[in-house]
């Protein structure tokens, strides 16, 4: 299959015209959103939506999130609206925010993976928007990279992954919050599955208390369900062993200076992901800033393409953050690309 390519800004009205008919007639288009790249095929098709999961090479029982462009979409998507659901819909849609409730008819077993939750989003980017209002249907759409690498975060990075594989792709540049959406459960008590731009702290500050999944940041136990299918596979894995060190900046420093050099012994070529702050505590290593320690959203900006970037590493030493507003994301992927492995 030849992939075609536009430009979400030189190419706008082509992109969104020819991307939204191929949704429409069962077939791929990566877009761009505020949090990463998509990957998206007619939501009501359950047979287009069987094609995002042979392209990615995903499993088949880890659900997708339908993608609307009008609150009041959701209305068809599940069996009915709870007020809680409203007061978030009204305070972070669009954003970065997927509510999780019980499903319609409507909403093919393919994207559910055969659960009777659906969960749904309304993005903020003006050419996901687009994208969904030219294709006229919700848009089923994962993260637009091969099932277990970090999420793409430009096109060049869904291109790397998805070059002949999918029919189009649109290029809207670098993406905002560079992590997905946060994942909230709205069956029982609210739940963070997946912590993301919009924090648990924001989400308490409207509905009240909201709780955390315990696998955002520790790995299942041998016989646990996930209360997130996605949540049992590895994840954001670049091609280097990812190594987390955990305590205040100068005891990870510390931590990463003496494993550092004893890996450079062994041979292996080494990077630490530093930040603004703390790359003082580093000279004379391979250093990459990953951002401001003081704001954990640039780092969740950049983690997914600095992680990508690293080709001639074997091991990537990264420093933990507080796990509390963005540093509850951030902490979240880079365990996971890490493995859960921490020193
Ligand atoms: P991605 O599409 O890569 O952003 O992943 C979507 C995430 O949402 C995965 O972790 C899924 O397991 C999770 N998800 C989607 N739908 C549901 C659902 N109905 N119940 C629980 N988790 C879901
Ligand atoms: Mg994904």
């Amino acid at each position: 299959m030849t992939t075609q390519y536009f430009s979400a800004l030189s190419q706008k009205e082509a992109g969104t015209r020819i991307g939204g008919s191929v949704i429409r007639t069962g077939g791929l288009v990566a877009f761009p959103t505020e949090t990463v790249y998509g990957l998206g095929a007619n939501g009501l098709d359950g047979e287009a939506v069987s094609r995002i999961f042979e392209a990615k090479g995903r499993p088949n029982d880890n659900p997708l999130i339908l993608h609307i462009a009008k609150k009041s979409d959701v209305k068809e998507l599940w069996h009915s609206v709870p007020d809680t659901a409203r007061v978030l819909m009204d305070t972070f849609w669009p954003g970065p925010l997927t509510l999780i409730y019980r499903k319609s008819s409507i909403v093919p077993d393919e994207v559910t993976a055969g659960l009777d939750t659906v969960a749904v989003r309304m993005p903020e980017h003006k050419t996901a928007l687009a994208l969904i209002r030219a294709a006229g249907v919700p848009i089923a759409a994962p993260s637009a990279n091969l099932s277990g690498k970090p999420s793409p975060t430009s096109a060049e990075h869904v291109k790397e992954d998805m070059d002949g594989r999918i029919d189009v792709i649109i290029d809207g540049g670098p993406c905002q919050f560079g992590v997905e959406s946060t994942v909230l459960s709205l069956v029982g008590t609210p739940t963070i599955l997946r912590p993301g731009g919009i924090t648990r702290e924001m989400l308490e500050a409207v509905i009240g208390p909201v709780e955390l999944a315990s696998s955002i940041l520790s790995p299942l136990k041998e016989g646990e369900t996930a209360a997130s299918p996605g949540m049992k596979y590895r994840h954001y894995a670049p091609d280097a062993e990812v190594i987390v060190a955990t305590g205040s900046p100068k005891e990870a420093a510390g931590k990463i200076a003496e494993l550092y050099d004893s890996k450079e012994a062994e041979g292996l070529r080494c990077t630490v992901f530093a930040t603004e702050q703390t790359k003082h505590f580093y000279r004379g290593k391979r250093c990459v800033i990953i951002g401001e320690r003081s704001d954990p959203a640039t780092m969740c900006a950049n983690l997914f393409a600095k992680l990508r970037e690293q080709k001639d590493t074997d091991v990537i030493f990264c420093e933990a953050l507080p796990e509390r507003d963005m540093g509850l994301a951030y902490m979240n992927r880079l365990l996971r690309s890490a493995g859960f492995k921490t020193i």
